[in-house]
């Protein structure tokens, strides 16, 4: 151990040391060896100069007089008690004596400023307990006092009033712990003091005691030693106590910790509490830098220039007495010194306007507590408030106090409406108070219920943007506090979930969960709007207008911001989740029910919830990892059907619940030739199995032939029907569809079905129309299905309209509503001849089908356009699983009666209108995949592949399999390959061969900078126009990784051939040399009788010039082009 152990701190720096004799006690002559020690507070004296405590110390605010009596000796004398030491030198015995002397001087000087010096305390810093105590090794029992960063121990208390005590413990080497029901130990390196209190309750109070000193002696004291630097901030600047280590940072004074605690039921409207020794974070050097040129002297100055001597605060002062005095000072302003412009608010603000410009710092307080403006308007438009103007003149100083002074409040007289006063509750931006019953905070999400038990009972404050819980509501120091600034998110699980009825969860940046429980529903309520309002920000404010069970941020990817996270504020009420993006404008809130898709990607570590509705997709980023999983968990939930009405059901696009649409377009596919369907039963097992899963989470479940059978379908979707608690037709509109039946009218009838269609609620009208619309098709077919409208109208009455089948109203309405199916629905022609040919389609190739007897399950029915996209040249084809690109391009040609010639490359194309690029699938590709990849804004076309006879002519005549040369790159890295990637192209040197397309700096580069598996590229004839691309012939590159993130590359060429000669060499090395079929396959079919015109530009958006450049320039020559025209 180096130097003397315990108890010097850098505040109490040791003045003196050495030995001494000391006279024993009892008036012996046997003098003893004493290591002693002279610091401001105390002198000590040690067995050794080894020991960490001592054996004696005296206060020296209590030393009277030190004299000298001869031998070398001098004498220490307290009021009724006298030490004698011995030097070993009349030298020796000065110095000490000097020492003794001086250390006394300055101890009166500093209490003479203390008004504690007035009321006789000498140094008497209120313990913050005291008490007897048992303490093992002693007879008696000792008083033992707990002061600020101390424990001080005392024979008894009169030497506790006499400041003559044993020892004290420097609490920032000590540690207490609990040993039994009444005792504890307070260890430190040196020795371990065993205590036993009274009671069990005493023990705890003791332990909380020595506990808070612990805490406060480990809080650092520097700033505080800055700020006591000027002489006035020594002291409390409301009761005078000495070394005061809090402050009120707008009001920029420093007080001691009574005070504070009254300072901060003031609200942080009126004053902003802060620790000098634990809020370090707060004290930057302007601001400590203002407390020394402000602080208690201006501060006082102003605040307390007319206070009464009977209403002047003592350090001992009661609270009330406390409460009464702070509320009058600094509330109501009450003691102030008046401005002589007071009243005058427009001269207030003009003196404040120029007050700030000047370094007269008190003039700024002294107008801002007479009720000058903090915001008003300065008259100049380019430093509109004073604080701008501040800002101008540079004076940081005015800056710090009127940033610290933005919410505080004017202070006010209540002399005039004294019945107010007591209820004017302060609340300036968001503060609010109460008891909360709170569980200690955890660092995952909470799975079981919390009993009540678990809870403790805390007063808790908001304000000034902490949430602060106490102990108790006297409680000065808080437990715990959570700041505003590191709340990501605020949940309100549901009614009952834990042991109190109303609970809401904190997360904090941290990633620790805090649970708050409430009785009353309307205190919960407040609550959570509160908090809510201290941690969103005024962006986000939009989110807090209504209810929410969920609200916080989120680091999100969506629209053209794919290139990085940003963060986003999100609020989940019901089924909607609502997001604020930093720089987007407000967005329609995402309805859950109706996502297309909701999937969790990436690994564990980096997961990403993709959510995904018509025109959007959302990426939010599981960076920190709680409060993402209660996202995660909350959303899927909100995803998911929610209740038995039909709108609460996942909805498609067109508002149909997924289960209605999942089962219609099963039996459309598979079922509308069954017989009976409808009518016959499915299993009741089976059936029961399939609505169960449906019903959980209907978007999951895809139907497939071979493993469903019709019949346990259909059943399903009846028993969903007849089970919606409210009816398709609703309970309250039921009677009335009944009764239209009876209409004889027939066109009176029509109108008034059309009328109580409108009446219905929107999801229930939109499922009426998609039930009635898929029943119409279903009669089509009654010759094979048996099933024709009468028929089906007796199933499907009973079981809309929930009746036993005795009513025969029921039916004839269902009957009705078939029949006038296109004027009920208003369904124009062209969706009816859309309607029918698909229907017909199907139901072709399902005959063709079972001729052949090569039924595939999972087949697929997609829409081909034959040319171009436009509504004349779609083709609806059924797409089994084993189809090539070939086989379909044929079908395709077969269906429209298009012959093949020789030298026409019929080709399918999978086209990007987004992309503005696409591509021509190879004749072996199986298109399934393709289909199930294709996005919205994709679809296919079968068309002639201008290209491939330049192409295959390239292949035939180069020398070699592999390509390289310069091209310009550009690249783009996203999720699913959306949005726009930044930076231009730039020339690059790339190499293909048989496994790798390889990218290098130069020419001479040794090393490439990226290197692609070259069978795993897809690549895009064309380059979206936004990217500017340096030139027409561009192509996209897309590589998708296995964790299925797409990454893209745009490359251009300079010349057409040379795109050519690239994308055949991608062809040959990707299928191995086989880049077309043979001939002879094709050239067998028939001759053409009907062509289709000529080869048309694929439709893409944007001007069309542009997009006949990226696009158009690969697959024909202008020469050819001219000539189809
Ligand atoms: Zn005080």
């Amino acid at each position: 151990m180096d130097g003397p152990p315990g108890g010097s701190t850098p505040i109490t720096p040791v003045i003196k040391a050495g030995w001494l004799d000391k006279n024993p006690p009892q008036g012996s002559y046997i003098y003893q060896k004493r290591w002693v020690r002279l610091d401001t507070d105390h002198l000590r004296y040690f067995d050794s100069n080894k020991d960490a405590y001592s054996k004696r110390f005296i206060s020296v605010a209590c030393i009277s007089h030190v004299a000298a009596i001869g031998d070398q000796k001098f004498e220490v004398i307290t009021n009724n008690r006298t030490f004698a030491f011995r030097a070993e030198s009349d030298v020796e015995r000065k110095e000490w004596m000097q020492a003794l002397q001086q250390a006394m001087a300055e101890q009166r000087a500093r209490a003479r400023l203390s008004s504690a010096y007035l009321l006789g305390v000498p140094g008497s810093e209120q313990p913050d307990r005291a008490g007897s105590l048992e303490l093992r090794g002693f007879k008696n029992k000792l008083y033992v006092a707990v002061v600020g960063d101390k424990v001080q121990l005392y024979k008894n208390l009169e030497e506790y009033h006499l400041g003559i005590g044993i020892t004290f413990i420097d609490m920032s080497v000590g540690n207490v712990k609990e040993v039994d029901r009444r005792s504890f130990d307070l260890t430190t390196p040196y020795r371990i003091f065993s205590f036993s209190a009274d009671s069990e309750l005493e023990k705890e109070q003791w332990l909380e005691a020595m506990q808070g000193a612990i805490a406060e002696a480990l809080s650092t004291s520097e700033v505080a030693e800055r700020i006591w630097a000027a002489a006035p901030n020594r002291f409390c600047a409301d009761c005078g106590a000495p070394q005061p280590d809090w402050a009120s940072i707008n009001l920029c004074v420093v007080i001691c910790k009574r005070c504070a605690g009254e300072h901060r039921g003031l609200g942080a409207g009126v004053s902003k509490v802060r620790s000098l020794k634990m809020d370090r974070k707060v004290w930057t050097e302007t601001l400590i830098e203002l407390f020394l040129q402000l602080g208690n002297g201006a501060g006082n100055r102003f605040w307390a220039a007319n206070v009464p001597p009977s209403e002047a605060l003592q350090p001992s002062s009661s609270p009330s007495t406390r409460r009464c005095h702070l509320e009058a000072k600094y509330r109501e302003g009450k003691y102030r010194r008046y401005h002589p412009l007071f009243g005058n608010q427009e001269e207030l603000d003009k003196a404040l306007c120029a007050a700030v410009t000047t370094t007269d710092l008190a003039e700024t307080q002294a107008l801002l507590g007479c009720g000058a403006g903090i915001n008003c308007f300065s008259g100049d438009p380019e430093a509109p408030t004073p604080l701008a103007l501040a800002e101008q003149a540079g004076q940081t100083l005015q800056m710090e106090f009127l940033r610290n002074n933005r919410t505080t409040e004017v202070p006010r007289l209540d002399s005039m409406k004294p019945l107010e006063k007591h209820y004017s509750v302060v609340l300036p931006t968001v503060s609010h108070s109460g008891f909360l019953y709170k569980t200690a905070s955890a660092g995952k999400l909470l799975q079981d219920r919390r009993a009540r038990e678990e809870f403790s009972r805390r007063w808790c404050v908001l304000g000034d943007g902490v949430l602060s819980y106490f102990e108790n509501e006297r409680a000065v120091t808080p437990n715990g506090e959570i700041r505003a600034s590191e709340i990501v998110c605020l949940a309100v699980p549901p009614p009952d979930t834990h042991g109190f009825e109303h609970t809401f969860e904190v997360y904090t940046e941290g990633e620790r969960l805090y649970l708050f429980g409430l009785e009353s529903a309307e205190q919960a309520h407040e609550w959570v709007k509160c908090i809510a309002k201290a941690f969103v920000p005024p962006l986000a404010e939009d989110l807090l207008a209504r209810d929410f069970e969920r609200l916080g941020r989120l680091p999100y990817k969506a629209g053209l911001s794919l290139q990085r996270a940003q963060e986003g504020w999100f609020s989940l009420s019901g089924s909607e989740l609502r997001a604020v993006f930093p720089d987007g404008p407000c967005e329609e809130p995402l309805q859950l029910r109706k996502l297309q898709e909701l999937s969790i990607q990436g690994d564990s570590e980096n997961q990403v919830l993709v959510l995904v509705e018509r025109r959007r997709t959302l990426y939010i980023q599981g960076e920190r990892r709680l409060d993402f999983m209660g996202w995660l968990g909350a959303i899927q939930k909100a995803a998911a059907s929610m209740g038995d009405t039909l709108s609460e059901q996942q909805l498609g696009d067109s508002d149909i619940p997924v289960i209605v649409y999942r089962c219609v377009d099963y039996i459309t596919q598979c079922g509308l030739t069954s017989e009976g369907i409808y009518r016959k039963c499915g299993q009741t097992s089976k059936t029961q199995r399939l609505l169960e899963s449906l019903r959980q989470d209907a978007r999951s479940v895809h139907l497939k032939e071979g493993e469903q059978h019709v019949d346990d379908v259909s059943s399903a979707l009846k028993r969903f029907l007849r089970d919606l608690p409210d009816g398709l037709f609703t309970r309250a509109q039921r009677l009335t569809w009944l009764e239209a039946s009876e209409i004889e009218d027939e066109e009176e009838k029509v109108s008034r079905y059309r009328e109580l269609l409108v009446r219905l609620p929107p999801v229930n009208r939109a499922t009426v129309k998609a039930l009635i619309s898929h029943l119409y098709c279903v009669q089509c077919f009654s010759d094979t299905n048996q099933m024709n409208v009468h028929n089906l109208a007796i199933v499907f009455g009973p079981t809309l309209f929930q009746t036993d089948g005795q009513d025969y109203k029921a039916g004839r309405v269902v009957e009705d509503l078939i029949n006038h199916y296109v004027v009920v629905f208003s369904v124009d022609e062209e969706e009816l001849r859309k309607q029918r040919e698909e229907i017909t389609a199907i139901v072709k190739m399902r005959v063709a089908g079972t001729a052949s007897g090569t039924q595939h399950a999972g087949d697929f029915i997609c829409t081909v356009y034959l040319e171009e996209k436009k509504a004349e040249t779609e083709q609806h084809i059924k797409i089994p699983a084993s189809m090539t690109a070939e086989e379909l391009t044929l079908e395709i040609l077969d269906r429209r009666n298009v012959g093949i010639r020789e030298k026409d490359y019929w080709t399918c194309f999978e086209v990007n209108e987004r992309e503005e690029a696409e591509r021509p699938l190879h004749f072996a590709e199986k298109v399934l995949p393709i289909l199930h990849g294709l996005g919205t804004d994709s679809h296919l076309v079968v068309k002639k592949h201008q290209a491939m006879e330049a192409m295959l002519l390239y292949l035939a005549s180069r020398v070699g399999d592999t390509k390289h040369g310069m091209m310009k790159f550009r690249e783009d890295r996203s999720l699913l390959g959306l949005g726009l990637p930044s930076g231009g192209f730039h020339d690059r040197y790339f190499i293909l061969n048989s496994s790798c397309l390889r990218l290098y700096k130069e020419v001479r580069s040794h090393r490439p900078e990226k290197e692609w598996p070259v069978k795993s590229l897809k690549v895009y004839l064309g380059v979206k126009k936004k990217l500017r691309p340096p030139t027409c012939w561009g192509f996209t590159v897309v590589h998708e990784t296995e964790k299925h993130e797409k990454q893209q590359w745009y490359l251009c060429c300079d010349t057409q051939m040379e795109l050519r000669e690239w994308f055949a060499t991608f062809l040959f090395v990707q299928h191995d040399g086989l880049v077309w079929p043979s001939e002879p396959s094709r050239v067998s079919r028939a001759v053409p009788e009907v062509r289709l015109g000529s080869v048309s530009l694929i439709p893409l958006r944007g001007s069309e010039n542009e997009m006949r450049r990226s696009v158009a320039a690969f697959t024909a020559d202008p020469l050819s082009l001219l000539r189809n025209v």
